[in-house]
């Protein structure tokens, strides 16, 4: 989502896909990311990556409350998962930008700033902090892996017992069904073994028929068989017809049809049956037995529904003269004929079997030959089968009975095996989704796990490139370098510092640097002089003293330079100090004999001028004769030249024999209030031809100060001086006093001058330096008075400086240890 950040609006937070956190207030931008984000007691690390697929999201200030919640979980969705510690990268303005981000979002409350990525990255690289990332991840995949195995089992549980549920229901259910099923067949035995008695009795009704009579006529017959209403009550039976046995001439026994109950529907009168070979049989089995006797399947005389031969069977009751007699001899002796039941199977079976289940499907099979069939039998979907015999006057036919799956269920018993499948799939879907949800938050933060340790690893690179530039550089600098942590522990060593040091950084790296680097003092070589480490360790940068010498490991001293900075974080905390020091012993030499030659220099030429000026003074004083007009302001010209000359020339001299440390320093107990006045009394000529007043305030003590008059005065003569030259003329006030300090003594001397401009300020105890407005002023000068102030004060441990305002005054204070001037050796003092 690009978005055009000038339609940002006023108190408008942007979050781009590069999670690039934008903010506009009062038309200024600001910009910055947050680079990294660590738990810090549950820890994780995690990074904004400018590849990820983040969306972007867009915060109105002006409307969001930190309780909107929607804002809150938009955004915290954006920033991905809790954090307890943040780190930020980016400007100050920044800041309550990311802290509101993160406080709606309530992703992190520890927010680490950092101003440049490389110390955010370090922060993040910080080796307990890679340790965690992984046990974080780890935790985090193990949760997971927990999670998805515990929705596995309730997955494989929940299947388990849908399964079981469901084979309870079903074993359950084809219990009820199979129960259905064996009162069906039960019941329709019973009514079949009712009807088959019902009609075998109706048959045996005939055969009493002709046992109540020796000769039943054939009207007696077909009156008989009409009153019963024989094919109404006895549905499936034909017709009922009587045949008598006829023996012929040879004694062979002949069954003739001789009355018809429905003549319609049967063979004629006459049919000898004896010839049908199933008829026969059947006939003499029952001859033999004397009972109701059915016959296996015959073809009936009538057509069935379907136009073919209609089949059928016969019951047949034999009648014999005298009811039925014991033995079969007696049987066969006395039969006369057979009363016989004709059976169509298609209305007998189906008259039968009408009490049926209509899902019943029932098949009639004789010897093999299906005879009967109700019911569809092929497109049920079959579930229970029962095979009986089914016996009738003693042939027995095969009573197939098939039902479908559930029978005799009802609905709402067929449905719960639905429901409780369904059911079971509904919840097996649910955990399958939550358990694919798992796998793929599983593999996010594998792949998160991935991509974070190579993060890491090229932020690792990076800071490792970046570690090995900064230290490249710094062993490529020309000036030893080495860096000290707050505990005064040497933590970098550059080339440099080893060649001048002697020390390689293995020897040192670690350890306090008083124990490695000596820093003396040229004027005092046994004594630590590193003062300059301790003022950078307290906050300030510090130069090394002049004369600062270094004693190397094998014992030659160096002369030394330079100075010790503070090291501050972003934070702006002190972490330590960053020492420089270059060999200047060199530098010291040429020093030493270019102030050497001045020294002889100026020493040679004293003799002369001081021979100039006597004989020009005397010529001027007309000593040895008149001058005219002309002669005399020339000689007062040489006159003053050579003063000139004598002074820079006695400064110069001067400032040699204090620089070659030649100078000796003498101090005694001193009044320095009388010391002060003879100065100014010397000075007076000068200051009144400028009309400037002095005001000398005593020091009330009276006390005598420890020092060296003659070194002392020349401070004093110099300080007066200046304060009266550098004010205008007529208007001039100088102020002079000495005063007890908790520094030490103080020369404090002021004046209502011309000041000293901003610029020169910092150059002004320079050697020859002279401010402009100075030259204007007083053309003459020599801009040495203030260096050999310095020099001497440094020198003796004392300590020059001034407060000025440009056109309004300066005052310059000298202090002087309380002890008083430090004593010095040396075979000059000051001309
Ligand atoms: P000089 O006075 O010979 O020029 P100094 O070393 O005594 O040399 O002084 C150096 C410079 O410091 C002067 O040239 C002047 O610019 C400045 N300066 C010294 N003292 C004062 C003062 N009291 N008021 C203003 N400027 C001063």
């Amino acid at each position: 989502m690009a978005k055009d950040l000038s339609s940002l609006q006023d108190n408008q937070i942007y979050i781009d896909e590069q999670g690039i956190i934008r903010h506009v207030l009062h038309g200024r931008q600001t910009a910055g990311t947050i680079v990294a984000m660590r738990e810090a007691n549950k820890p994780l690390v995690a990074k904004f990556r400018s590849e990820g697929k983040r969306v972007a999201i867009f915060i109105d200030l002006s409307e969001v409350k930190s309780t909107d919640s929607a804002t809150r979980s938009q955004a915290k969705e954006f920033l991905g998962t809790d954090f307890d510690a943040v780190a930020v990268v980016g400007n100050r303005y920044l800041r309550p930008i990311v802290s509101y981000v993160l406080r709606i979002t309530g992703v992190g409350t520890k927010v680490h700033y950092f101003t440049k990525a490389t110390k955010a990255l370090q922060w993040l690289s910080d080796p307990k902090a890679g340790s965690r990332v992984q046990s974080g991840l780890i935790e985090r995949l193990r949760r997971i892996s927990v999670s998805g195995w515990v929705i596995l089992i309730v997955l494989m549980l929940v299947g388990f017992s849908a399964y079981n549920s469901w084979q309870q229901a079903q074993d359950r259910l084809d219990n009820q069904a199979q129960t259905n099923f064996d009162k069906e067949l039960t019941s329709l035995h019973e009514s079949l073994k009712d009807r088959v008695q019902a009609y075998i009795d109706a048959l045996i009704g005939f055969r009493g028929l002709f046992d109540s009579s020796n000769a039943v006529e054939e009207s007696e017959f077909t009156t008989y068989f009409s009153s019963l209403n024989t094919l109404n009550r006895y549905p499936g039976i034909e017709t009922i017809n009587y045949v008598r046995r006829v023996a012929d001439a040879k004694g062979n026994d002949h069954y003739l049809v001789t009355y018809v109950g429905a003549p319609a529907k049967t063979v004629s009168k006459g049919t000898d049956r004896s010839l049908d070979p199933v008829w026969l049989a059947t006939l003499q089995a029952a001859r033999d037995s004397g009972q109701p006797t059915a016959s296996h399947t015959i073809e009936l005389a009538t057509k069935d529904s379907r136009g073919d031969q209609a089949k059928g069977f016969v019951v047949t009751v034999p009648v014999y003269r005298h009811n039925v007699p014991g033995t079969v001899d007696q049987r066969r002796e006395q039969l006369t004929g057979f009363v016989n039941g004709i059976f169509s199977y298609q209305n007998f079976f189906k008259a039968v079997f009408n009490s049926a289940s209509s899902q019943n499907s029932l098949r009639v099979i004789d010897e093999s030959r299906l005879v009967y069939g109700q019911g569809d039998q092929t497109s049920i979907d079959v579930s229970l089968t029962n095979m009986q015999p089914l016996t009738i006057a003693g042939h027995s036919w095969t009573l197939d009975s098939r039902v479908p799956v559930g029978f005799g269920l009802t609905a709402t018993e067929q449905r719960q095996i639905r429901t409780t499948i369904a059911s079971s799939i509904i919840v097996a879907t649910l955990l399958l989704m939550l358990f694919w949800q798992q796998i793929r938050a599983r593999d996010r933060t594998l792949k998160l796990a991935d991509a974070m340790t190579e993060d890491l690893q090229n932020e690792r690179d990076e800071a490792v490139a970046t570690k090995s530039k900064d230290e490249a550089i710094l062993s490529s600098i020309g000036d030893g370098v080495f860096v000290l942590d707050e505990a005064s522990r040497i933590i970098l060593f550059n080339r440099k510092a080893e060649q001048l040091s002697g020390y390689v950084s293995s020897e040192v790296l670690g350890k306090h640097y008083n124990e490695i680097l000596k820093f003396g003092s040229r004027d005092d070589p046994k004594a630590q002089h590193d003062g300059f480490i301790g003022r950078a360790l307290g906050g300030s940068q510090a130069e090394m003293a002049h004369g600062t010498i270094l004693t190397r490991k094998d014992g030659v001293v160096l002369s030394v330079a330079d100075s010790a900075s503070p090291v501050f974080d972003a934070d702006g905390k002190q972490r330590g100090v960053i020492v420089v020091f270059r060999d200047v012993t060199q530098q010291e030499q040429l020093d030493l004999a270019k102030d050497e030659f001045i020294s002889i220099v100026s020493h040679q030429l004293r003799t002369p001028l001081t021979a100039m000026r006597l004989f020009s003074e005397m010529l001027v004083k007309k000593q040895v004769g008149p001058l005219n007009d002309k002669q005399y302001e020339y000689m007062q010209r040489i006159q003053l030249s050579t003063s000139r000359m004598i002074r820079l020339v006695g400064d110069i001299l001067n400032v040699s024999r204090v620089e070659l440390g030649r100078v000796r320093v003498v101090p005694e107990p001193t009044d320095i209030n009388e010391l002060i006045q003879s100065h100014i009394e010397e000075l007076r000529p000068m200051a009144d031809i400028k009309r400037v007043t002095i005001n000398f305030t005593r020091d009330s003590r009276q006390a005598k100060v420890n020092l060296d008059p003659a070194i002392f005065g020349q401070v004093i003569h110099n300080l007066l001086a200046n304060a009266i030259r550098y004010t205008v003329e007529g208007k001039g006030a100088v102020d002079v006093s000495f005063k007890e300090q908790a520094s030490g003594h103080v020369l404090v001397v002021k004046d209502n001058g011309i000041g000293i401009p901003v610029d020169d300020q910092p150059h002004i105890f320079e050697r020859f330096y002279r401010a402009e407005n100075a030259i204007a002023v007083e053309g003459e000068g020599t801009g040495l008075g203030l260096y050999l102030v310095k020099l001497i004060i440094d020198a003796t441990g004392g300590e020059a400086r001034f407060e000025t305002k440009p056109g309004k005054g300066t005052t310059f204070y000298v202090t002087i240890p309380e002890a008083g001037m430090k004593a010095k050796k040396g075979e000059k003092t000051l001309s």
